[in-house]
């Protein structure tokens, strides 16, 4: 996949997905990040290993201005949810609402 600078296309939101069917593959397993355009639908299978996958991080609203936009302050003022993983398969919450731990168990 080739990554465009992001200065290039400021309308490409970042989607990042894991795996919600374990085990997933080498891509899925850990969180792995999606350039998308926000005509397109959010994936819902890995593209490698096609298991199910789901969005950790959806802040198309916040890609276009600078990466600094993407802390947890800001996120959370927006709406958002972000997690950070914390260790195989778990993700611990760093902003926004939800549960604060998510398992992949
Ligand atoms: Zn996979």
């Amino acid at each position: 996949m080739m990554l465009l600078p992001r200065t290039r296309d400021p309308q490409v939101p970042f989607y990042e997905y894991t795996c919600s069917e374990p085990p997933g593959c080498e891509h899925c397993r850990d969180a792995f990040t999606e350039l998308q355009r926000i005509s397109d639908e959010p994936l819902a299978r890995c593209p490698v290993c096609g298991s199910a996958i789901r969005r950790v991080v959806s802040a198309p609203n916040l890609v276009g201005s600078s990466a600094s936009d993407l802390k947890p302050s800001n996120i959370e003022k927006a709406g958002f949810t972000q997690y950070r993983k914390i260790g195989k398969g778990v993700y611990e919450k760093s902003a926004g609402k939800g549960p604060g731990i998510i398992s992949a168990d």
